[in-house]
């Protein structure tokens, strides 16, 4: 029986294995651990990536948001507007922030924020907009722009799961005033610990980032407002900076498995991911919607497949945000789409057989219940 793990990181490692173990020994002989040559090198790869000015490496993509919103001069007294059907990060990062999320649903095609909703979201307090790009493909940015413009209101992307992907001619982290990247292993640029990176065009807002990332200095030992401790350290820099040249390869190698899955599960009442015209989907997730999700979950697991949820409750039913919001019924899309969506396993390493494995037992599972 072939076993197939949802990802694998460590295939990700051989993969690169002797410029990562270069890049990490470099570090350590160097003797420079935190915000030296590797993290500025890296900063100015990724921006120039991004189509963007600057990039400033943080600790995570939570605080990547936070500092974002910090530098905006968002906070207390202030709302937010952004989605419940996200990683629950999007919506900490706000509240720690002192500012308010305000949750619209999503369009139930792309998963992502519905701009026609946004008018209903406004108020006196609204300072910004967070849309997500959730599971590698970006929000509908045109509308959002364009309401947030109108209305004065900050545009910050969450583009932790979208490194790459594009919108018309723009690419993700290109569109906001500022936009929050992660490093986290699993994200389509992945480091081998956490990280994040804030992007941006502005150079006082870099500026600033700059300072709140550490302790808010202005120089060494003077602060100038209070700041953080959130810093990208060297190491995962210099694994970054190795990554970084492979991630258009890699986002390449996710949408072979996406498209083969597509072809390999038409047929079954599977309900696909799919890409929004204009827009170029990276799938660091390949999100469907099943019948009976939990029992084809067992199924999978059954037959050595591993699956997850991404997500199985809302950020505004959440224990911690529930108070937030005007509770169940409030979002149904978001709501309905937590109780059917399933990750399947996908990763640039990923091998035909195990695309094909994982198809055929999706298949065998309907099959043998209808
Ligand atoms: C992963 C993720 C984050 C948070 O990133 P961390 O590095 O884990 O703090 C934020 N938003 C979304 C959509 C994410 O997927």
């Amino acid at each position: 029986m072939i076993q197939v793990p949802f990802v694998d990181l460590a295939a990700a490692y051989e993969a690169q294995k002797s410029a990562i173990d270069e890049a990490i020994q470099r570090v350590l002989a160097g003797g420079r651990y935190i915000l030296g040559k590797e993290v500025e090198q890296f900063e100015q790869a990724f921006a120039a990536y991004c189509d963007s000015a600057h990039a400033v490496g943080v600790a995570s993509g939570t605080d990547a948001l936070l500092l974002a919103l910090k530098a905006l001069n968002i906070g207390p007294g202030h709302e937010v507007i952004t989605v419940a059907h996200t990683a629950v990060a999007t919506a900490a990062a706000i509240v720690l922030s002192g500012a308010k999320p305000v949750f619209v649903d999503i369009d139930p095609r792309t998963f992502t924020l519905d701009p026609s909703l946004l008018p209903g979201a406004l108020s006196s307090r609204t300072r910004a907009v967070i849309p997500v790009h959730l599971y590698g493909q970006t929000a509908d940015m045109d509308p959002t722009r364009s309401f947030a413009k109108t209305h004065n209101l900050a545009v910050i992307e969450d583009c932790a799961q979208a490194h790459g992907a594009t919108y018309g001619s723009h690419i993700a982290g290109s569109m906001g005033d500022a936009a929050a990247f992660s490093f986290y292993p699993t994200k389509n640029l992945g480091a081998i610990g956490d990280g994040g990176a804030v992007v941006c065009r502005d150079e006082a807002a870099a500026g600033r980032l700059r300072k709140l990332r550490q302790y808010g200095w202005r120089e060494r030992y003077i602060s100038e407002e209070v700041g953080m401790n959130s810093r990208l350290d060297e190491l995962q820099a210099a694994v970054l900076r190795v990554r970084l040249a492979s991630v258009d390869a890699d986002n390449d190698a996710r949408r072979r498995v996406s498209s083969l899955y597509d072809e390999l599960l038409a047929d079954t009442p599977l309900e696909l991911p799919r890409e929004a015209d204009g827009r170029r989907h990276v799938y660091h997730l390949y999100v469907v919607q099943a019948p009976n999700r939990q029992a084809l979950r067992a199924y999978l697991a059954k037959k050595g497949i591993a699956t997850a949820v991404h997500y199985p409750l809302p950020v505004h039913l959440q224990p911690a945000y529930i108070h937030l919001g005007r509770g169940p019924g409030s979002l149904p899309v978001s709501e309905r789409t937590a109780e059917s969506v399933l990750s399947l396993p996908i990763f640039p390493q990923m091998e035909e057989a195990q695309v094909a494995a994982v198809a055929k037992a999706i298949g065998d599972y309907y099959r043998s219940a209808s």
